[in-house]
Order: C-alpha cells, then structure tokens, then sequence
C-alpha cells in the first residue's frame, strides 16, 4: 500500500483495461475490491477522500444480526446477517470479538419477552451462535453492571453479539486486497463516467485529490459503492435520474469507560421515542447512541444535532448512576445510513429495510447501496456475481468466506498491538530496535511512536486526520487530548513522507477545524 508506488503504475500503463473499477472506499467497496482481487480480477477501488472517511468509520462498531430487525419480522436479514457475523468474527479474529450485551428489565413481561426473542435469535445463529441468551436475577445484573441505575429493576437479559473497530476492519480489506495484487488509493475522486460508442460504461476520469492529476482509467466493470453518494455517482451515469438512497443521522457520543465499569455492554430496546440505544465498552471507553434522524444534505463530515446530543445524555442519565453531562463528553461523531429508499413512503427511514440493493443500470452501471457493515462481504459476493452474470466478467468462484485477512492466524491477541494485524511484530521490532519508539504520544491515549511510523509506511496515510481519526482511534477516544498530539504526529508524517514545516502548520490548523465538530 505504497501510494506514490501505486500512482505511478497508473501513470506507467496508461492504456491498461482493469477488471473491476471500485468506486468507494468504506465497508461495501473496499469488501468489493477484495472479492474481486481474491477471485483473480485485475482491480482498482478509488476513494475520493480516506478510507472509510464516510459512514463505515462512524458505525455503533457491532457485528450483529440485529436484534431490533427482529423484532420488525426481518428475518431473513437477521439470519444473512448472523451467519456474516460468524464469518467477520473467523475470518478477522484480531479485530472482532465477542461482547456480552444485557438489557435490563423492569417487568415480568420485558422478561419474558427478551428471553424468548433472544433465545429465537440464538436459535437463527445456528452453530454461529456466540453464547446463549438467558435471564439473570437482579443481583447477578448489578454484579455484571455495578453503576446501572437499579430503580425498579428485577433482573436483565443477557445476550451476545459482535463488536469491532470498524475503520482499522477497513485498512485491512485494503491490506488484503493489496495482498492479492488489487490497487487501492485514497484521495482519487471520480469526477465522470466514460461511455464506449454505445453509450456503455467503459471506464471512469478520476482525479488525485493530492496532486491535481486526472486520469481516464479504463475497466470491464465499474462499481459505484458509494454509500450515501451513490446518487451522485447515478446521476453522472443518467443525468437528473430519481434518488434512491433516503440518509438517516445517527450520532454517538463517547465517555470514560468510569461511566460504565464494567465489560459488558448495556442495550436498552426501546428508548422513549422507540429506538434502541447502546452504551459499549469499546477500548479504554464507552460509546453511547444512536439516534436515527431523517436528513436531506449529505456530507463527508456530518454534525451532530444538539437535540441529538441531548437525547442521548437524557436517555444514558436514566440508566446510568453516574449521569453524563455535555462537559464529560470525550467525542460526538455522526454518520449517515446509506438507506435504500423506500418508493411508497420516501421521507421514513424507520420502515425502511436495512437490507442491500445491487443495480444494474443501462449503460452497464453497477450500484451496491444500503445493508450494514456486518454484511460487508456478502454484498460484495453478489455484487461482483452481478458483473459475471451481465457478462463483463468470466466466471469466478468466490473466496472470501474462508478468507483470513491479513495473515492474522499468528497475531497475539493479547498484545495491545494486535489491531495491526500481521503488522504487530513489525511494530514490536522496531521497539525492540529503539525503545525510545515505545514512548505513548500521550498518557491518555495509548498510541506510540512506533505504530505511528509504522502506519506511515504501510497503511497509506495521507493527512494527521487520517492516523487520528480512523488509522488510530484517537479522536474517537478524546477529541481533545488527540488535538494536542496532533503536531507531533504531523511532525512524525513529515519525518517518514518528506514534508515540510509549512504542511506540518496547515495539517495542524486543518486538523484543529474538523475536531471543533467532535467536541
Ligand atoms: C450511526 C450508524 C451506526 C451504524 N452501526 C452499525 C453497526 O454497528 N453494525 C453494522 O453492521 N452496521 C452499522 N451501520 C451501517 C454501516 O456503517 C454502513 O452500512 C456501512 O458503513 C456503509 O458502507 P459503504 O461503504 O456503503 O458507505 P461509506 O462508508 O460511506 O463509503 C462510501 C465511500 O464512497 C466515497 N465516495 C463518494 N463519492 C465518491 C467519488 N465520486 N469518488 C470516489 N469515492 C467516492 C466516500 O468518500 C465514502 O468513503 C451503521 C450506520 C450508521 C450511520
């Protein structure tokens, strides 16, 4: 993943006609381009921006069936979705585990309702079930959770799901496919879609967002993946055609994991609105959402809404001893669904289904929206089926179920540095070489120098924002305390990438504006 490397292939092989052209860079393209890649196509995924820069580095960071789709009768979504849940825990075993979840009950008939439904839900797993569901008395509750607020309480039901970090999941789709010989950059928008004579799709004019270059790249395929932006992508393909993508907000907020202590995760079913909110230990804290929030503009950085921020400190109060106020808030971060529109009834996202929908379009336009991160690989199975059986590609047989992404079969899972793969030991070499590379950038946050010259040379960073927010999780953690390593890091880029003092000054100020709307 040598970015200049990369580019200059392109620049080197100007005529060259790839497989698959991917566009989009989060969860469904990045899966797509390793599909792809492992079935032996010649592949290309562009990302306008970073890496899961849009919604697939803002998810609730579950690796779940759904419990709530069960609840609305979805079923074969929640059963797609736990079989995928037990492949993404196989296959990725450094970045997935299992988490237990408990709900807590109030009534007799919570009770008996959330015991029977999650046992159903057990049940739907199968042999990839992750524990079973059971009621536990008050005390065992407490126990398990010693600051929920214990008012009424009888009891809780315990369950189990998935959970992951889903922005470094995405860095190692893109290390895989790598792996397997498919090209990968960041930064390259694609700003028009090239037609043959017939007006089919032949390729698409992409632009290095760092350089300024264009380039007219042709392919076989072209892919539009681009969760929220599909549109965009649909209109450049059939000018002024209807929208199909209907965005919903959802916003998280992150505390002190003191406000939960404890290493099970709360799920409340049914919010006084009706949605389900979530409070997760996740690292060194707890990640409390989400809202779910009609909206018209879409953005790469989505704020959160006060009512938002407030509803979820409201909702987290009634549960939680220790009640949260805005001044404790280490992040906010919003993202928007990608929802599949719902022709009948446009303007709801509640009823809209989560479930993918693969297009094929005229001119040979193959657009994958909607579904959820858990189902990342299977919508990339189908949606490369789609190019087979439109005839662009030869058959190939997919490969991704048994697929363990980046040699992680050795990592040492209980090394902090386990997240980085294979990368672990490279990390722990370069620590053992210098220990002076061993030092935290700051004691609230546990990255070293080590892992942020490490990700300087293997996973394609391009901007402070893109080890702070999504190569390390630093913003997430603590906005603030990442806004005060962020000149050391872009001093450590600039060491490793060869840039100046004036671009270690603009990261920083860059970096500062887009942290305003995390605090
Ligand atoms: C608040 C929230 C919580 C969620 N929680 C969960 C969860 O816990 N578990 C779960 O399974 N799912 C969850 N989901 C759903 C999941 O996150 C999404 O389904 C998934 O991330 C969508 O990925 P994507 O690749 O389709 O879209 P994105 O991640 O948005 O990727 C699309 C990419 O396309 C790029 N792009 C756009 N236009 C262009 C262009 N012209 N040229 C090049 N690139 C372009 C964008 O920059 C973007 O990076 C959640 C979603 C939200 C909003």
């Amino acid at each position: 993943m040598n970015r200049r490397e990369l580019i200059d292939r392109l620049k080197h092989n100007p005529g060259e006609i790839w497989d698959m052209i991917v566009i989009g860079g989060g969860a469904t393209g990045m899966g797509t381009a390793l599909d792809a890649a492992s079935r032996g196509y010649k592949t290309l995924l562009l990302e306008q921006s970073d890496f899961s820069k849009g919604t697939s580095s803002r998810s609730t960071k579950l690796v779940h069936g759904g419990v709530r789709y069960m609840a609305q009768g979805d079923l074969l979504l929640v059963m797609e979705a736990l079989h995928e849940r037990g492949l993404m825990l196989k296959n990725a075993p450094h970045l997935t585990f299992n988490q237990e979840f408990v709900i807590p009950i109030y009534t007799i008939w919570d009770a008996i309702l959330y015991t029977v439904g999650l046992t159903f839900y057990d049940l739907l797993a199968g042999r990839l079930s992750m524990g079973r569901s059971r009621f536990i008395n008050k005390q065992k509750t407490r126990t398990r959770l010693p600051l929920l607020n214990a008012k009424g309480l009888i009891g809780g039901v315990v369950y189990h799901d998935g959970q992951f970090d889903d922005s470094r999941m995405t860095v190692a789709l893109a290390q895989s496919a790598a792996e397997r010989g498919a090209v990968v950059l960041n930064y390259f928008r694609v700003s028009a879609l090239l037609k043959d004579d017939r007006g089919k799709i032949a390729g698409v004019k992409t632009i290095d967002e760092v350089s300024g270059d264009e380039f007219n790249l042709m392919a076989k395929a072209v892919i539009n993946a681009t969760g929220v932006f599909a549109d965009d992508i649909a209109r450049m393909d059939v000018p002024g055609s209807r929208p199909t993508i209907k965005p919903s907000q959802g916003v998280h907020i992150v505390l002190d994991k003191s406000f939960l202590q404890s290493d099970s995760a709360i799920m409340i079913p049914k919010t006084s609105d009706g949605r389900v909110l979530f409070a997760i230990p996740w690292y060194d804290a707890v990640v409390i959402g989400t809202t779910d929030t009609p909206v018209n503009d879409v953005s790469l950085e989505p704020v959160a809404l006060e009512e938002e921020i407030r509803f979820i400190l409201q909702t987290a109060g009634l549960y939680m001893v220790k009640r949260p106020e805005r001044e404790d808030i280490h992040c906010i971060f919003a993202g928007l669904r990608p929802l599949a529109a719902n022709p009948e009834n446009p303007s709801s996202t509640k009823e809209v289904s989560r479930r993918h929908k693969i297009t094929l379009s005229r001119s040979g336009l193959i657009s994958v929206i909607g579904g959820k991160w858990t189902t990342y690989r299977c919508m990339a199975e189908e949606t490369v089926g789609k190019a087979i059986k439109a005839g662009f590609l030869e058959k190939k047989e997919c490969i991704t179920a048994n697929l363990n992404l980046t040699n992680t079969k050795d990592v040492d899972l209980s090394d902090r540095l386990h997240i980085y793969g294979a990368g672990s030991t490279e990390i722990r070499k370069l620590i053992s070489e210098n220990p002076s590379l061993g030092k935290q950038l700051d004691p609230r946050l546990p990255y070293t120098i080590a892992e942020i010259l490490w990700i300087c040379k293997n996973e394609m960073p391009v901007n402070v924002e893109d080890i702070l927010a999504r190569r390390t999780r630093a913003l997430l953690l603590n906005a603030r305390v990442s806004l005060e390593i962020a000149p050391a890091v872009s001093a450590l880029m600039a060491q490793e990438l060869g840039h100046d003092e004036i671009w270690q000054t603009m990261q920083v100020e860059s970096y500062t504006k887009l942290v305003k709307n995390y605090i």
